[in-house]
């Protein structure tokens, strides 16, 4: 199958509130171009490094999205370009962000990732963090990044009912946020669900997905 009919079937599927971030991470530049030039525009990317060379290489009216751990030291090589920023669980990563974004005269879109999975291994806030962060006089004051959603991963498991439980508990903590809209916080995004788990994804709740695999082959 080739990387245009991937994409193709896929985008049949979801839904119009969904939108597609195509994981691209370990791809070469060609395989992004054939999805390109199939009319995607949104690439997802977990590495800031390699997100650099592809943005420099690629056509300007692509959307980068870091979907990766970010670093703070190397925050300031994707704010002149990326669109939005997943993986943001601490005060001080945002306090970078903005910082640099604050450089480049941008206001940079990010997520809060969101601990939802069993294992310890996987980054993100549990909800007293969450709380904490936005309750911070530090981050009211903040005025070069937008919050404008959550993002989680589920646990790596063949188990559906947990997952399903996992991402239910991701939207059910994104809805107790609705009544808090202020300047800097507009949340409008959940990003869960990767290739394996992105229909039950958008059943509970989805409106962002980030799929690799099932579009580029695996890594
Ligand atoms: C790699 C990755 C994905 C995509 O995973 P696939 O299983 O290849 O679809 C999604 N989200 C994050 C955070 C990733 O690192």
């Amino acid at each position: 199958m080739s990387i245009q009919q991937n994409l193709l079937d896929i985008k049949s599927t979801l839904p119009k509130h969904v939108t597609l971030v195509a994981v691209s991470k370990t791809k070469p530049v060609p395989d992004l171009m054939e999805a390109y030039n199939a009319g995607q525009r949104v690439f997802g990317e977990n590495k800031i490094q390699e997100m650099v060379e592809k943005w420099e290489q690629m056509p300007k009216d692509i959307e980068w999205h870091m979907i990766g751990h970010v670093q703070t030291n190397k925050v300031k090589f994707m704010t002149p370009f990326v669109s939005l920023i997943h993986g943001v669980d601490s005060l001080k990563l945002l306090e970078e962000i903005n910082k640099q974004a604050s450089k480049n005269n941008r206001v940079i879109d990010c997520l809060l990732q969101i601990h939802i999975a069993e294992e310890e291994s996987k980054f993100g806030l549990d909800e007293e963090e969450l709380s904490a962060l936005l309750a911070s006089p530090t981050f009211k004051e903040m005025k070069n990044i937008r919050i404008v959603g959550l993002m989680g991963m589920a646990t790596f498991t063949d188990n559906q009912d947990q997952i399903k439980k996992e991402f239910s508990h991701l939207k059910s903590v994104f809805d107790g946020l609705q009544s808090l809209q202020t300047a800097n916080c507009k949340l409008q995004t959940v990003s869960m669900g990767m290739s394996g788990d992105y229909q039950l994804a958008i059943a509970c709740g989805s409106t962002m997905v980030r799929i690799g695999s099932s579009i580029f082959g695996g890594r």
